[in-house]
């Protein structure tokens, strides 16, 4: 199932636990400015690549675009660009592709997307577009030689009616060529294991890279679990209550639960981690450093 050009799935082959980082594209000016000292953070960690998200509508699609282009022309990082199919043409998909094909953009994160209105909203394809991510999949192949992820649900996409179907259609996106697949942010490990073991018992051996999401403030904890369908585990939010009105003592919480999750991930073969920043890096670079720490030789 390995295509040549996918320097990621090699790497996710010869070399693992391989370290990743995900950014979302700024709003602001600030925004921008806190982003990219993020970047230059994690830079300095010469992770196996970093991702920057895909904005559900509007104008920070652009933004996707031009950081994914910008990271590839002023650092060292192997930027991966999340596509989603969410409102628009084949053409317009067409287009965008072949923007990041001209700025050296090698590596796209392609997704179906959420409707405007929420995960939880109705979808609606566009009349001119794709309906399913293995559909804009196809087509990102047929542009380039892109290296290529998909997006996979440790508790199963919220919309899949059964696991049955979910591991079906996950499995259908690898046949078609995926390199690999990055998780949706989850909090027990065991799912992510459930998971890997279902798509395994499918007859796939696509690499499934899990999402570390260090939850540090309990305020967030709402917000995750409606974006992402991610059950929060009862104990964690309780000790971030506590420690609502302490951001040190919630970053401690998030971080050291992020990390024994990581360290427990690892040790069960997890080909890498993907750390969601939300371009503040400074809880997964302590978890980076706590594993380095733990583990030797390092992790990349
Ligand atoms: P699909 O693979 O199309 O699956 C969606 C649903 O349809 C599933 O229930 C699946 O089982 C079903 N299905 C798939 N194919 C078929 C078929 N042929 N027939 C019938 N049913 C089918 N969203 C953004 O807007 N921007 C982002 O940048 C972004 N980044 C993400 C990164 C990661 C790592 C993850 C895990 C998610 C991300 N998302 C992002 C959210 C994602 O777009 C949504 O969760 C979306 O609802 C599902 O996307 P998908 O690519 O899995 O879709």
């Amino acid at each position: 199932m390995t295509r040549e050009g996918s320097a990621v799935r090699d790497l996710l082959d010869r070399d693992p636990p391989c370290f990743s980082f995900e950014f979302f594209p700024p709003k602001t000016d600030a925004g921008a400015r806190a982003l990219w000292r993020a970047i230059r953070r994690v830079e300095a960690l010469a992770p196996a690549f970093v991702s920057v998200t895909y904005g559900a509508g509007g104008s920070s699609r652009g933004r996707t675009v031009e950081v994914t282009k910008r990271i590839t022309a002023e650092t060292t990082l192997r930027p991966i660009a999340h596509l989603t199919a969410v409102g628009h043409s084949v053409t317009e998909l067409r287009h965008i592709i072949g923007q990041y094909a001209d700025a050296g953009v090698r590596d796209v994160l392609v997704l179906r997307g959420d409707p405007p209105g929420g995960p939880g909203a109705p979808w609606t394809a566009h009349p001119d577009g794709f309906s399913h991510a293995v559909d804009l999949l196809s087509l990102v192949r047929r542009s380039g030689d892109f290296g290529i992820g998909v997006a996979a649900f440790p508790e199963r996409h919220p919309r899949s009616p059964d696991w049955e179907s979910d591991i079906r259609h996950f499995v259908a996106k690898c046949r078609a060529g995926a390199d690999y697949a990055i998780t949706q942010m989850f909090f027990h490990v065991e799912d992510y294991l459930r998971l890997r073991d279902r798509v395994a018992a499918a007859g796939c051996d696509t690499p499934i890279i899990p999402a570390i999401m260090p939850a540090t403030d309990i305020r967030q904890v709402g917000r995750f679990a409606q974006l992402s369908g991610a059950s929060f585990p009862d104990g964690l939010a309780h000790r971030l209550d506590q420690a609502r009105h302490g951001p040190a003592a919630g970053h401690r919480i998030g971080v050291d639960h992020a990390t024994t999750m990581a360290e427990r991930l690892l040790a069960e073969g997890a080909p890498g981690l993907h750390c969601i920043t939300l371009n503040r890096p400074a809880a997964v670079l302590d978890i980076h450093r706590n594993l380095q720490t733990a583990r030797s030789p390092s992790v990349r």
